[in-house]
């Protein structure tokens, strides 16, 4: 039986910025590393995006970088974001993903193990793991992958899942430093819909139709409504697709296990995925900026990572709202970026809130469908005790 210091389950974003985090800052050099997934050469595109004060927040690989944001409501009124400090970020995740598995490759103290986990169990500070039938062993797991969890009566979730395609055109009629990050310019019928929209350049532009609810949609169905919308609202119709990206996210209220002994949970298994927005890549930074601190000053053992209760409470209400169908999400997102600083709205999402900044968000809302649903969180809550 192998045995090794650490394991990694799942080479994708968590796994592989947590290793290459580590690498760069000189930690787990010496370390006996198992890194498991399923495939490591199949890598659907996937574009990540998030916002960051920081100047350089990626540093060590290429990003598109948006100094301007807007959203456009249902019907048709241009808000333009005004974000201070804020910037909007995105990049190319499946290169990236590449990237890191090519440097993995190279890193003589790193096992890459193609294979399904099949289970993970732990006695007496010891991790067994079991890959196509065969067993590791190792002192600690970093675990990242997702699967739906065991709900409680109380939980919601909800579906994040789109198609984006990235489209060259000499029609484009964009400001190429402005994201569009919610275009609610496009029917309701299956949820909150909207569309993303991220310019490359003058030529090029990211576009993916959205939809929060709790059923998907057929790929060819995205697919015609983000013809409509190109044509409708951009008048575009002579432009050439590059890329598909297809993706589901989950928003979940559910309270995911951060860690158990020693298995510590990180990226959309460990709870990094915010329910409210999808958003996960800068929670993820950060737990792992959390992990390796406390790695480094020889405190992996007694750490114990911030409570999220606050945060899952919100989450929880907006999921309640969303379902009751009382505050369309459309209306309800408009009326947050129309009234709420946007800088207010990042800082609440990223769990940097304070009582002063959750009130103006709370403010800026229709109260009484959020009372609503709070009410019937809390019943439901009640009666599942
Ligand atoms: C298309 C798409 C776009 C997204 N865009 C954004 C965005 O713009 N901003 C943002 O913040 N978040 C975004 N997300 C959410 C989130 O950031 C990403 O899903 C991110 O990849 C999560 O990282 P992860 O490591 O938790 O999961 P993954 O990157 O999915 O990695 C999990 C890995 O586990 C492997 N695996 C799964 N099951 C097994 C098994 N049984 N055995 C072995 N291996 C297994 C998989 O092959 C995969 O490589 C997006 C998600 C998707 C799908």
């Amino acid at each position: 039986m192998m045995k090794y210091d650490f394991a990694i389950l799942g080479a994708g974003i968590a796994g592989l910025t947590l290793l290459d985090t580590a690498f760069r800052r000189g930690l787990w050099l010496d370390k006996k590393i198992l890194l498991v997934d399923r495939s490591f050469d199949k890598n659907p595109n996937k574009r990540i995006s998030f916002w960051s004060t920081e100047e350089n927040p990626l540093p060590h690989f290429e990003y598109l970088a948006w100094n301007k944001l807007a959203i456009f409501s249902n019907q048709g009124q241009q808000i333009d974001l005004v974000t201070d400090e804020y910037r909007y970020f995105s990049f190319d995740a499946s290169a990236y993903r590449a990237n890191l598995l090519a440097k993995m490759a190279n890193q003589s103290n790193v096992t890459m193990l193609e294979g399904e986990v099949e289970n993970l169990e732990q006695k007496a500070g010891q991790c067994t793991i079991s890959v196509n039938s065969s067993l590791f062993h190792a002192e600690y797991v970093f675990q990242t992958i997702f699967e739906k969890p065991l709900l409680k009566a109380y939980n919601q979730y909800f579906l994040q899942h789109f198609v984006g395609w990235k489209i060259s055109t000499k029609q484009g009629s964009w400001d190429a430093d402005k994201a569009i990050i919610m275009d609610y310019r496009t029917p309701q019928e299956n949820g909150t819909t909207f569309i993303y929209c991220l310019p490359v350049s003058e030529e090029e532009i990211f576009v993916e139709y959205t939809i929060f609810s709790k059923n998907l949609l057929s790929k060819e169905a995205y697919r015609e409504k983000l013809t409509s919308y190109l044509s409708d609202v951009w008048n575009l119709d002579d432009y050439k697709i590059i890329e598909e990206e297809y993706g589901v996210i989950p928003m979940t209220d559910f309270a995911f296990d951060r860690r158990i002994g020693n298995i510590i949970s990180l990226g959309s298994a460990g709870g990094d995925t915010r329910g409210s927005t999808g958003y996960t890549f800068t929670n993820t930074v950060r737990t792992i900026d959390l992990l390796l601190s406390a790695y480094q000053k020889g405190n992996l053992k007694g750490l114990s990572f911030p409570s999220r209760r606050k945060e899952q409470f919100y989450d929880a209400i907006l999921l309640y709202v969303l379902d009751s169908g009382n505050y369309e999400g459309h209306a309800l997102f408009t009326d947050l970026f129309r009234k709420a600083k946007t800088t207010r709205i990042f800082r609440f999402l990223d769990s940097k809130s304070d009582f002063v900044n959750d009130l103006h968000i709370m403010l800026s809302l229709r109260t009484s469908p959020f009372l609503k649903g709070m009410f019937r969180l809390l019943k439901k809550k009640w009666f599942a005790l």
